[in-house]
């Protein structure tokens, strides 16, 4: 099958790294950058070479929840290394600008950045690289996920009617582009407050429901976790693999269901 290709979606070769992965959501603040961090950060706790590249470059939110943001970024020649934090290697572009600088693009700029940004930098032998997308089905982020030898792509969704229609836009835009789509995870499924009991604040099921129906795999639920938030914003996902039991192992079974 031949592609019409313009030049600035023109693919980018990584022959070091075994799968790519691209996470992906219909609409923006489901936790598709926390679903992206913790499914690296427990590949590479269960001994796999990870790398993770912010590709949300409108609101890159890799540098806060991987705390990047206490490093400097180096160049290596024409090349970027990577931030090796939580036994992953990082980039973020959000770590080469500066803080509050708006991030305005234009499509070609934004594929361009992009592009640059993950083939500047030094991943060397990785198993797994996991693409953090801009959210929706917009031309950046179809260009993005067009631009790499994709494994498949990972879809994340609230149990909320709105966000499944949003998310059964997403698999339709993958499935378009001929890239599998690995599964679904649901975020924000319940929370368990201190009574023990479980609230449904979202409603229940509706992403487990929406993959049955598109025929694709259900690879788990995260809950509403104020442990998993605090994290986020301290910039320690790793705490998320060593504290609260049951958050460890939602969050682990993620990266298992693979
Ligand atoms: P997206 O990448 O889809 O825009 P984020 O991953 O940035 O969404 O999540 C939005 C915000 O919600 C972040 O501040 C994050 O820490 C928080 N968050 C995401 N999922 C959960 C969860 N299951 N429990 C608590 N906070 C969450």
């Amino acid at each position: 099958e031949s592609k019409p290709k313009q030049p600035e979606s023109e693919g980018v070769d990584l022959p070091g790294v075994k799968h790519i992965i691209a996470v992906g959501a219909g609409k923006g603040g489901v936790g598709k950058s926390t679903v992206s961090v913790n499914l690296a950060v427990g590949l590479a706790r269960q001994g796999a070479k990870v790398g993770i590249l912010d590709g949300d470059i409108y609101g890159p939110s890799l540098p806060t929840m991987m705390g990047l943001d206490r490093f400097e970024a180096k160049a290596e020649g024409k090349h970027l290394l990577p931030f090796e934090v939580h036994g992953v290697k990082a980039m973020s572009l959000g770590s080469l600008v500066e803080d509050e600088k708006p991030l305005i693009w234009r499509g070609p700029m934004a594929h361009g950045a992009f592009r640059q940004l993950i083939s500047q930098t030094l991943w060397g032998d990785l198993d797994y690289l996991i693409i953090d997308l801009p959210p929706g089905t917009g031309d950046v982020p179809l260009t993005m996920a067009q631009l790499l030898p994709l494994t498949g792509a990972v879809v994340v969704c609230t149990p909320q009617k709105v966000a499944q229609d949003d998310a059964r836009r997403a698999v339709a835009m993958f499935r378009q582009m001929r890239i599998e789509v690995l599964g679904v995870v649901e975020n924000m499924s319940y929370f368990i407050g201190d009574d023990g009991k479980e609230y449904d604040i979202f409603g229940k099921g509706g992403a487990e429901l929406m993959a049955q129906q598109s025929g694709i795999p259900f690879l788990g639920r995260i809950p509403i976790n104020t442990a998993l938030r605090y994290n986020a914003d301290a910039g320690d996902p790793s705490a998320n693999f060593t504290g609260d039991d049951a958050l460890a192992r939602d969050l682990s079974e993620l990266s298992r269901g693979l």
